[in-house]
């Protein structure tokens, strides 16, 4: 439990949890927030999951 994203857990992520976000596109960042988009898992990063949360990104959401 707890801390999922975070020190010794982000081992069990591919290269750390490191990647690109889906998103907003960007490289090199922790992209391991899995948000649902229409019954599709996507690993997000945390800027992007509070913003689809706020119910922003719509464009980029749609685009997936
Ligand atoms: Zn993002």
């Amino acid at each position: 439990m707890s801390k999922a994203h975070r020190g010794v857990g982000m081992k069990e992520f591919a290269n750390k949890g490191r990647g690109t976000c889906p998103l907003c596109k960007r490289t090199g960042i922790k992209a391991v927030y899995e948000q649902d988009f229409d019954g599709k898992k996507v690993a997000i990063c945390k800027q992007c999951k509070a913003a689809a949360g706020n119910g922003k990104m719509k464009e980029a959401i749609a685009a997936l």
